[in-house]
C-alpha cells in the first residue's frame, strides 16, 4: 500500500524533526550560491540561526523574479561539474526560469514521483503512457523516470498526435496515462472520430491530471467518459516538477511530500502566514536539493491546507486543488474572477462541450467579458430555440457565480483554438 511506509506515515513530531535537520542543511548548502550567499550576508543569517521550524520565517521569501534576475547560474550551490540535468518552466507568465539538478537531485525527484504514482495504485504490471511534452518541460522526463523506477512499462509518447496516442493505447494495452486535463477532454472528440470507446475499447484505469488548474467537475467528466480514476498531480519546475503534491486514493486533497518540502501558506498581499485552513499563496522550501536549493519560494499558486489527518494513513499535509495563480485573477468591473470559477460552472451545464475561451475587451470606460463555449453539435441542427435556451442558462449560471453578466457565444465542437500544452483560457484585449 505504501512505497516507503515509514516516511509516508511518519508521526508529525518526527516529520518535523526531520524537516528541521534538513532545513539547516539546505540553508547551509544554499549559502554557497551567489543569490543566497549575498542574501544571508545582508540579513546576517546562517544555519545556526535556524533552531526551530519557526525560524524559517527569518529567511526572506524568494520570487520568480529573483530567479529571473539571477538567471542562469545565480542559485547554483555546487560547481557546474556536479550537474547532470537542466529543466525549465513552461514560461507561462514570462521568461522561463531554469533549474539544474545533480545526480542525487534527480534520484530524490524520481523517488517522489514513483511514490506518488504508487500511492494511487499504479504497479509494475501497469503500462504507462506519458502524454506530456518531453524536453525542458518537467512533466515528460519527471514522470518518465518515476514510472520506470516503479517498474512499469513506459511508453514515452510525448504530447500531441492524438490518433497515434489512441492507437498506442489500443496496441499496447495502456493502463495508466499522464495527461493535461484540457487535452484529455479534447481527446474525447478524437476517440469519437475514430469510433473507439475509451471505456470498452481500451484498458485504461488511471489518469494523472496535471500542469493546469481544473475543477472537480472536469475530473468527474474525465473519469466518467474514460471509465477510469483520475488523480490530481501538482508540481512546478522550481520545486523539481511533478511529484510535489499528489492525490491519494481518497481523492480528497493532495499530499505534499513534507520530507522533501516545507509548506507554508501566506497572504499574498501582507506576506503574513494565514490561519490554518485558510486560502493563500503556497510557499515551498526544498529540503533535499543540492544543485539548486530554493528557500521559501512564492509559487503564486492559491490553495489552502486541508486540516486533519487523511484516511489513507499518510501523515503528510494535504492541500486543496489549486484555484489558479495569483496572476490568473481577472479584475472586471471591480470583481475578482478566476478562470476556474467559469470552468466549474460551465462543466456543470448539460450540453456544454469540452472547451471554452474568455475574451476581455474595453469599450470606452467599460470592460466586457465574452465567454465562447463549445457545445454539443446536436444543438446546431434542428430547433435553434434549444441553442438559445442553453445560452441563456449559461449566462444565468455564470451571472450567479461571478456577479457580472458576461456575453455568451455558443460555438460548435472543435472550433476554438486547441493547445497541446497548458490551455490558454483568457485573451485579454484591454489595452494597458
Ligand atoms: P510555468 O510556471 O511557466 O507554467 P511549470 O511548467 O513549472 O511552468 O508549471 C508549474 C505551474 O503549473 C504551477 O505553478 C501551477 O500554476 C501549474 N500547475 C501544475 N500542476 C497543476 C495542478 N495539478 N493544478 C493546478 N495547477 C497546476
Ligand atoms: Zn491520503
Amino acid at each position: 500500500m505504501y512505497w516507503e511506509k515509514e516516511t509516508e506515515t511518519m508521526p508529525g513530531n518526527r516529520l518535523e524533526e526531520l524537516q528541521l535537520a534538513r532545513l539547516k542543511k539546505s540553508v547551509e548548502k544554499a549559502s554557497a550560491s551567489v543569490f543566497y550567499g549575498g542574501l544571508f550576508k545582508k540579513t546576517n543569517l546562517d544555519s545556526n540561526g535556524i533552531k526551530s521550524l519557526e525560524d524559517i520565517k527569518k529567511i526572506p521569501l524568494t520570487t520568480k523574479d529573483d530567479l529571473r534576475e539571477h538567471w542562469p547560474y545565480g542559485f547554483l550551490a555546487v560547481s557546474r561539474d556536479e550537474l547532470v540535468r537542466m529543466h525549465s518552466s513552461s514560461g507561462t507568465t514570462g521568461r522561463a526560469t531554469v533549474i539544474f539538478h545533480t545526480i542525487d537531485d534527480i534520484k530524490e525527484w524520481t523517488n517522489i514521483v514513483a511514490r506518488s504514482m504508487y500511492m494511487t495504485g499504479m504497479r509494475k504490471s501497469d503500462v504507462f503512457q506519458n502524454m506530456m511534452t518531453y524536453g525542458l518541460f518537467t512533466g515528460g522526463l519527471g514522470f518518465h523516470y518515476g514510472a520506470e523506477k516503479l517498474g512499469a512499462l513506459v511508453i514515452p509518447a510525448g504530447a500531441g498526435n492524438s490518433k497515434r496516442q489512441i492507437q498506442l493505447m489500443q496496441d499496447f494495452g495502456t493502463t495508466a496515462i499522464h495527461i493535461i486535463p484540457s487535452y484529455a477532454l479534447h481527446l474525447l472528440s478524437v476517440f469519437e472520430e475514430m469510433g473507439v470507446d475509451p471505456r470498452s475499447d481500451t484498458q485504461l484505469q488511471i489518469a494523472f491530471l496535471g500542469a493546469e488548474p481544473h475543477s472537480e467537475k472536469t475530473r468527474e467528466k474525465i473519469e466518467e467518459f474514460y471509465g477510469i480514476k483520475a488523480y490530481n498531480s501538482y508540481g512546478l519546475s522550481e520545486m523539481d516538477g511533478p511529484g510535489v503534491a499528489f492525490e491519494c486514493r481518497r481523492q480528497n486533497g493532495m499530499h505534499i511530500w513534507e520530507d522533501n518540502f516545507i509548506v507554508e501558506i501566506i497572504n499574498p498581499d501582507t506576506l503574513e502566514p494565514v490561519p490554518d485552513g485558510e486560502e493563500g499563496e503556497l510557499v515551498l522550501t526544498t529540503l533535499l536539493r543540492d544543485g539548486m536549493p530554493i528557500l521559501r519560494y512564492r509559487t503564486k499558486d492559491l490553495t489552502r491546507i486541508i486540516p486533519g489527518p487523511c484516511e489513507c494513513g499518510r501523515t503528510h499535509v494535504r492541500i486543496e486543488r489549486i484555484k489558479g495563480r495569483t496572476d490568473d485573477m481577472l479584475i472586471l468591473k471591480g470583481v475578482n474572477i478566476f478562470p476556474i470559477q467559469i470552468e466549474k460552472k460551465l462543466m456543470d451545464v448539460p450540453g456544454v462541450g469540452t472547451n471554452f475561451l474568455i475574451i476581455l475587451e474595453r469599450k470606452g470606460f467599460n470592460d466586457h467579458m465574452t465567454v465562447r463555449v463549445e457545445v454539443q453539435k446536436e444543438f446546431f441542427s434542428g430547433d435553434l430555440k434549444q441553442l438559445e435556451n442553453l445560452r441563456r442558462r449559461i449566462v444565468e449560471e455564470l451571472k450567479g457565480d461571478i456577479l457580472i453578466t458576461p456575453k455568451v457565444e455558443l460555438v460548435e465542437p472543435g472550433s476554438l483554438p486547441k493547445s497541446e500544452g497548458k490551455a490558454v483560457r483568457v485573451i485579454d484585449n484591454r489595452e494597458e
